[in-house]
C-alpha cells in the first residue's frame, strides 16, 4: 500500500473525497479487532495514561510508552536491546535514503509497520509480536487512527512504539499540494494519533508516504525535532500475491544485507498472516530485535489537535439505527 495507497489518497484528497475512495472499507467492527487482541496486554507502567485522557496536552516529560508484558514463550524471539533516540533536529534513519546513524550491529533488525491502524490485520500483526515476545514501530496513517482508535490503543497499549505516516497518506512530493498542506499532511497526522490514542502523545518518529522525501519538509520535521525513518529493506508486502512472498523478500535481503529497518505494513493482510513464520524464521536466522524508543514524546501543536476535533466523528456509545432513538409522536 506504501505506492497505491500515497496514489489513490494523495488524487481522492484533491477531489475533497478521501475516504469515499478507498476500495477497500473498514469491513470489521470494533468487537471482533478487540477479540482478536493480544490477551495479556500489560498495565501501563506509569500514571500517564490515566490523566492523559483529559483535554490537557500531556506533559512532554511523560514516558511514552507502558511496559510490554512479561514473555510466556521461552523460545521467542524477543527483543534483544533497546535504544532510546534522542529526535533534536531530525536525524534520519534508514539507509535507503539516510546514511548517516548505522546503529545497528549484524544480525540486527528493527520491525516496522505502516498505514494502520487497521481491522483484523493489526491485531493479528499484534498478536504475532505477542506471541513472539517482540516489538516493533507502528506508523499509522491519521485518518486510519480516526477510523480505528481502539485498535491504535491496543498498540499502545502492548508497548510498542508509536509515530506517525501523514493525515491522509499524500505523497508529499505531489507538486499540487502547497508547502502549508504539506506541514498540515505532517501535523494533523500527530494529533489525529494523538487523539486516538486519548490524547497521548506518539513518539516523534516520522515515515513520508512512499518515501518520497521533499527536502523542505525533511528540513521541517528538523526543526520540529522529529526523526525520519526510512528503511533498510522494503518488503514490498503490498504487491504480494501470498504471504509467502512476503518471508521470501524479507529473507532474501536479510541475508544479502546482515541488517536493518524493515518496512512492512499491518495494514496488509499478506503480512499479518506471514509475521508469525516470518518471526520465526527471523528467530531460527540468529536475528535479533532492537527496540527504538523516543526520548521525550512529540508536541502536537494545538491548532491541529483543535481542528482534529471539528473532523472526526466522535464516538458515541449508542450504535442503535435512527428509528429506535426518534419516535414521532405527534405532527
Ligand atoms: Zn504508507
Amino acid at each position: 500500500m506504501r505506492v497505491a495507497a500515497g496514489l489513490i489518497l494523495a488524487s481522492a484528497m484533491s477531489l475533497g473525497m478521501a475516504s469515499a475512495a478507498w476500495s477497500q472499507t473498514p469491513a470489521a467492527k470494533p468487537a471482533a479487532a478487540t477479540q482478536a487482541a493480544p490477551a495479556a496486554a500489560p498495565a501501563p507502567q506509569t500514571a500517564a495514561p490515566q490523566t492523559a485522557a483529559v483535554a490537557n496536552p500531556p506533559s512532554p516529560q511523560q514516558a511514552p510508552q507502558p511496559a510490554r508484558a512479561a514473555c510466556n514463550n521461552a523460545n521467542a524471539l524477543g527483543v534483544a536491546r533497546t535504544v532510546e533516540i534522542d529526535t533534536t533536529g531530525g536525524p534520519g534513519f534508514g539507509f535507503e535514503h539516510f546514511k548517516e546513524l548505522d546503529f545497528l550491529r549484524d544480525h540486527e533488525v528493527v520491525l516496522t509497520f505502516d498505514d494502520g491502524p487497521w481491522p483484523h490485520n493489526t491485531p493479528a500483526v499484534l498478536k504475532a509480536l505477542a506471541d513472539e515476545c517482540t516489538t516493533g514501530i507502528f506508523f499509522p496513517i491519521g485518518k486510519h487512527s480516526t477510523y480505528e482508535p481502539e485498535i491504535l490503543k491496543q498498540v499502545y497499549a502492548a508497548g510498542h512504539t508509536i509515530g506517525a505516516h501523514t493525515w491522509s497518506h499524500a505523497n508529499l512530493n505531489n507538486k499540487k499540494l502547497t508547502e502549508q498542506q504539506k506541514k498540515d499532511e505532517i501535523e494533523k497526522g500527530f494529533s489525529a494519533v494523538k487523539w486516538a490514542l486519548g490524547g497521548i502523545s506518539p513518539s516523534p518518529f516520522f515515515r513520508f508516504p512512499a518515501l518520497q522525501h521533499p527536502p523542505e519538509m525533511v528540513t521541517y520535521l528538523g526543526n520540529r525535532n522529529i526523526a525520519i525513518f526510512s528503511c533498510d529493506l522494503d518488503s514490498f508486502d503490498f504487491k504480494a500475491s501470498k504471504p509467502e512472498k512476503v518471508i521470501d523478500t524479507v529473507m532474501k535481503k536479510l541475508t544479502k544485507l546482515g541488517k536493518g529497518i524493515i518496512l512492512m505494513h499491518d495494514f496488509q493482510k499478506h503480512t499479518a498472516e506471514a509475521l508469525p513464520t516470518l518471526l520465526q524464521q527471523l528467530k531460527a536466522g540468529g536475528y535479533k530485535v532492537v527496540a527504538m524508543r523516543a526520548k521525550n514524546p512529540v508536541s502536537t501543536l494545538s491548532e491541529y489537535d483543535q481542528e482534529l476535533l471539528k473532523d472526526v466523528k466522535l464516538p458515541t456509545v449508542s450504535q442503535r439505527p435512527v428509528n429506535s432513538v426518534v419516535t414521532t409522536v405527534s405532527e
